[in-house]
């Protein structure tokens, strides 16, 4: 009730223009046409544009109108009248406001059509939903460079997280891809989750990615670390929904063992290569001891086949160059 009399006063009250904050002449000293700097003011019509900003203060933040002026001038020259170049792509809204506009959208989830309430509700500024959509695509194609910079260092880097996860668009499915190093973190949104295009990304990527066990990472040409987190995350659901699966549950025991004995070194001489290397034969008699087992639950052969399948990605980072580039990146 109270937000539909919100509305209608809203819809109702025509309110008076924005008293502006400062003014802004805005000049010319050559001719954008020949380029010439024999340029004359022509009539006394100003032309006026306003703007309007968001100012971020200590104190808070605060609406700014500002009101741009500019004159008619004509070349002598070439005889063209021109209104300032920068007068004409004067933008009607501002950096600040651009910005808090996809802040609140990417960070708190505020919707297009809530900012267009927000931005009436707290600062009197009428901004449309088109202007919003508007402001989203300027500020995308802004922050693009930004965007290559980022990639390009995570491309550089040794070490990648990555990981994938849909979400529920109005008509379909949409994916956020999410790649990361420890100093960097790049989202992108693809509208499937075919990994192809990741071949083309991280071409030049030399190092060590870590990823669940989405087959769509295995053909990427670079040294694999499987997530152990997402592995145990995995056994632990399904040993909690099946707890008479006696099969199950002796793999995930002896793969526990096997874990537990390579952190227990991890957590007293950290990735040390040397340390680390006397767990290579343990890893090897794991692996050959699960491998002619013969299961009857369906869950403990899956494991079984997801095991044996990334056997070689499960502990790369027994090799030395993880550590180095672990402890580098720290
Ligand atoms: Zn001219």
């Amino acid at each position: 009730m109270v937000r539909r009399a919100c509305l209608i006063q809203r819809k109702r009250k025509k309110r008076p223009k924005l008293p502006a904050n400062r003014e802004v002449e805005i000049t010319s000293d050559s001719c954008p046409s020949c380029k010439g700097s024999r340029i004359i003011r022509v009539g006394k019509k100003k032309h006026v544009k306003l703007a309007y900003d968001l100012k971020f203060t200590a104190g808070g933040i605060r609406r700014q109108v500002i009101r741009y002026t500019a004159l008619r001038y004509r070349c002598e020259d070439c005889h063209l009248e021109f209104l300032p170049d920068r007068y004409k792509r004067r933008d009607k809204h501002l950096h600040g406001l651009k910005s808090w506009t996809v802040y609140q959208q990417i960070v708190h989830r505020v919707s297009i059509r809530q900012l267009e309430a927000m931005f009436e509700d707290c600062f009197g500024l009428t901004v449309s939903r088109w202007e919003l959509m508007d402001i989203k695509a300027v500020m995308g194609e802004r922050y693009r460079k930004t965007c290559n910079h980022i990639l390009a260092r995570l491309v550089k880097s040794g070490l990648l997280h990555i990981d994938e996860t849909h979400s529920n668009l109005k008509k379909d499915k949409g994916y956020a891809w999410v790649v990361a190093s420890l100093a960097d973190v790049l989202y992108m949104y693809r509208p499937n989750r075919e990994a192809v295009f990741l071949h083309e990304l991280l071409r030049e990527f030399k190092g060590v990615m870590v990823s669940d066990f989405y087959s769509g990472y295995d053909s990427l040409p670079c040294e694999h670390q499987k997530c152990l987190i997402h592995l145990i995350r995995d056994f632990n659901n399904d040993l909690k929904s099946n707890p008479y699966d006696e099969e199950l549950k002796a793999l995930a025991a002896e793969f526990g063992k096997l874990l537990r004995s390579i952190v227990s070194t991890i957590d007293k001489y950290w990735l040390n290569k040397y340390n680390l290397h006397k767990h290579k034969a343990e890893v090897h008699r794991f692996f050959r001891a699960i491998e002619p087992n013969v299961y009857h639950s369906d869950l403990a052969e899956g494991y079984q086949r997801r095991l044996l399948k990334n056997e070689g990605r499960l502990f790369t980072f027994f090799g030395s160059r993880w550590g180095a580039m672990e402890q580098q990146s720290r």
